[in-house]
């Protein structure tokens, strides 16, 4: 059987170093307080993970930063998913500001990778704390994605492989979604606001399937209902229930087959690759010549 999370289609080369230490991947959640971020991470990594442990890595009076890890082995490969939330984003007057905690964050992961190349460590050993991917939760307003929004997406853009989703997608109509998905989609191309993997990906044909789901419509759920017998994870409504799985409901299959498909090319690792090579490198370049004396 196939690896749920995709660790079985890392390079070789890369399974037999990391067999070291954990592969380590970092994802960051990040949106206003109450979009449903924690309950969806958990929805997307629930059949696979059991906490570890958990520690609050900073915490500011505003935004606090908590990172959470699981430790997952799959065909001998260690795996350490690391989650770092940002509870209290979004919650003050002056909520621009509540966006610098977390670039700092990012930057001084990326300055601690660097101090490890800088101090010749061998490279199996590094400790790898850079987030890898970062889910940026948006209102689900239905018309116009609000400014804290393009704010910080802006501020984000080009320092990680960002990707962008609606919150609590079943408060929208399905009319509703594609309009607001369009409008998305025209005001990120406008603010050049880049994101994955649509403006990483040399191969487009690879993505097309995806490129219509972008940005993914999301729902969250921990709990279990019955449907004909059997139990799904979804929301029930008066309406009906929303099965999370189920792709007329959301686009929760499309997002985890991005992120973690071991069938198709891209996977947790194709994460890695493009954070080090791209937006890492761009990091080393301009601290380089910013600190250059
Ligand atoms: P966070 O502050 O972004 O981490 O949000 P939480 O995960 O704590 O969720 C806030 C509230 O929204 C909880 O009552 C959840 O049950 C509810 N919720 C979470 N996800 C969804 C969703 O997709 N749709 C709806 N309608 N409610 C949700």
């Amino acid at each position: 059987t196939k690896s749920y999370v995709g660790v079985d289609n890392a390079p070789k080369q890369y399974v037999s170093r990391q067999r070291r230490r954990p592969y380590a991947f970092n994802v960051m959640v990040v949106g206003e307080s109450g979009l449903g971020k924690t309950t969806f991470i958990n929805t997307l990594f629930h059949s696979v993970l059991k906490e570890q442990k958990s520690r609050p890595l900073e915490s500011t009076k505003t935004v606090e930063i908590n990172a959470k890890s699981y430790d997952l082995t799959e065909s001998g490969v260690h795996l350490r998913l690391s989650v770092i939330d940002t509870p209290g984003f979004g919650d003050r007057m002056n909520r621009y500001e509540d966006l610098n905690p977390i670039i700092e964050y990012i930057d001084t992961q990326n300055q601690n990778y660097l101090q490890q190349e800088q101090n010749r460590n061998p490279r199996p050993y590094f400790k790898d704390s850079r987030v890898h991917l970062l889910l940026y939760f948006i209102s689900p307003t239905g018309k116009r994605i609000k400014d804290l929004d393009i704010f910080s997406l802006s501020k984000l853009s080009g320092k990680v492989n960002i990707i962008p989703v609606i919150a609590k997608s079943d408060t929208l109509t399905a009319d509703e979604k594609i309009v607001f998905k369009n409008a998305i989609m025209k005001r990120l191309e406008k603010e050049d606001i880049k994101i994955y993997p649509y403006n990483y990906c040399d191969d487009r044909a690879s993505i097309s399937h995806l490129e219509t789901h972008i940005p993914f419509a999301v729902v969250g759920c921990n709990t279990l209902v019955e449907v004909n017998g059997k139990r799904i994870r979804g929301r029930a409504h008066r309406w009906g229930i929303i099965d999370v799985e189920n792709e007329q409901h959301s686009d929760f299959i499309h997002l985890r087959e991005l992120i973690m498909s071991v069938t198709k090319s891209r996977n947790l690792n194709d994460l890695v690759i493009s954070t080090n090579d791209i937006h890492y490198n761009s990091f080393r370049t301009t601290y380089l010549q910013q600190n250059d004396t």
